[in-house]
């Protein structure tokens, strides 16, 4: 059976995110999106976890369906955890995702975490005074199936190798606790491309992860894979991680990096984005304030690269990069926001008929689309050019995403007259 998964979302108890992250909302919405693997997120917050053992039921093979729900979206217990603390004089900042192989298992790390002081009430992404590696050795003490994977391994402020809070290398994080590494996320601002420039990478399954708060978001990077239906569970979905290679992992789903919010470098307050050549040539310091630059993901490769651009790297999983289906709808019919009425009502039209937001990204023949009352050439043609990666891309920097274009203003224009559905 195809899974498609997302490892890393969140619920609404996490800081800045959507009210509206209930697990009824997360099971609907991961349908619509076609993520049939999907996490319940925030296990360490206390009500949350509470909602979770209330709404949902135990397979029995690692993976939880909501009671009255879909029952084609299965939910794994995960988490993401921030850990500040001092190393080697330099304060890190990172972030984690960690995996539990059932609901018992996230309990009793909760209880640990409990009794160690820690206030895991403040939020669902709760803030831990503690070394990454000392954490780990602690999980793998409590059960050897709980398995950590570093998340947006690259963003500056909140990674394991971010210009800011980072590290050079896995093991200056994790020391003697490194071999229990097998996976790593590689964030919406970095591609498997990018990450195949480090050779010291090639032994970790690079997996993509929404990192939603909120429901739209859900699926935005996404893991593909091929399992058998009766060897479905946590185990063979965490020996498949461990394999890294394509045999079962077929591809990753992925933002154009350049969209991630920390592709390039710059300041946002003073409207300066920077390719990683100009940052070197102004070492660093920002033309306008002065101050240092938030080095992006793209600096950061380049730094800690010992290959070229361009390296393929042999029995991988492959990667197709992507746009959200209501992205290129706004586009298409000129308007700013995926939020618009009229988004949505096109959106909702295609779900309706075609089943899921990946279907129509990625399986059918776009020619097909045609079919839809709410579609014309303009929307067959704009995902025909996402598949191809035609496109033009302001890249992202500190914090701002980069703006996709996959049409100019003239193009736009010779399609109006024969888009009477559209732009009625
Ligand atoms: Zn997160
Ligand atoms: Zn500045």
């Amino acid at each position: 059976m195809r899974i498609v998964a997302d490892l890393h979302n969140h619920s609404r108890f996490s800081r800045a995110c959507s009210p509206q992250l209930t697990l009824p909302n997360l099971d609907k919405w991961a349908k619509i999106k076609g993520v049939n693997l999907l996490t319940v997120a925030d296990f360490t917050h206390p009500v949350w976890i509470k909602e979770c053992e209330e709404q949902l039921q135990n397979e029995g093979n690692g993976f939880y369906t909501l009671k009255g729900g879909s029952r084609e979206v299965f939910f794994i217990f995960t988490t993401e955890l921030a850990f500040i603390y001092k190393k080697n004089d330099k304060t890190r900042r990172v972030h984690e995702i960690v995996l539990a192989p059932n609901l018992e298992v996230a309990k009793r790390l909760n209880k640990e975490l409990d009794q160690r002081g820690f206030n895991l009430k403040s939020d669902g992404r709760p803030i831990l005074g503690m070394s990454d590696r000392d954490f780990l050795e602690l999980i793998k003490n409590i059960d050897e199936r709980l398995e950590l994977i570093p998340a947006h391994i690259w963003t500056p402020w909140f990674s394991v190798f971010g210009s800011k809070s980072g590290f050079d290398s896995i093991e200056e994080c994790f020391e003697d606790m490194s071999k229990y590494i097998f996976a790593l996320e590689t964030g919406l601002s970095s591609d498997p491309m990018m990450n195949w420039r480090i050779s010291s990478l090639d032994k970790y399954s690079l997996i993509s992860n929404s990192d939603s708060h909120s429901l739209k978001n859900i699926g935005r990077e996404a893991n593909v894979f091929e399992i058998d239906k009766e060897k479905f569970s946590y185990d063979e979905f965490i020996r498949i991680l461990k394999e890294n290679n394509n045999k079962n992992f077929l591809y990753t789903i992925e933002f154009f990096p350049e969209e991630g919010r920390y592709h390039y470098d710059g300041h946002r307050d003073c409207n300066v984005v920077l390719k990683p050549s100009e940052t070197i040539k102004l070492k660093g310091i920002c033309p306008k304030c002065k101050k240092n630059l938030v080095i992006g993901v793209d600096y950061r490769v380049e730094e800690l690269a010992d290959r070229k651009e361009g390296y393929l790297l042999k029995d991988k999983p492959a990667f197709k990069k992507m746009i959200e289906l209501d992205k290129i709808i706004a586009e298409c019919i000129g308007v700013k926001s995926r939020e618009s009425k009229k988004v949505i009502k096109i959106y909702n039209d295609l779900i309706k008929k075609f089943g899921n937001e990946f279907k129509i990204l990625i399986d059918i023949n776009p020619d097909e689309l045609r079919s839809a009352d709410s579609i014309g050439p303009i929307l067959v043609e704009a995902i025909k050019r996402v598949r191809l990666g035609k496109l033009k891309i302001n890249p992202g920097y500190d914090g701002v995403y980069g703006e996709v274009k996959i049409f100019s203003e003239e193009e736009l224009g010779n399609f109006k007259p024969k888009q009477s559905v559209l732009f009625s």
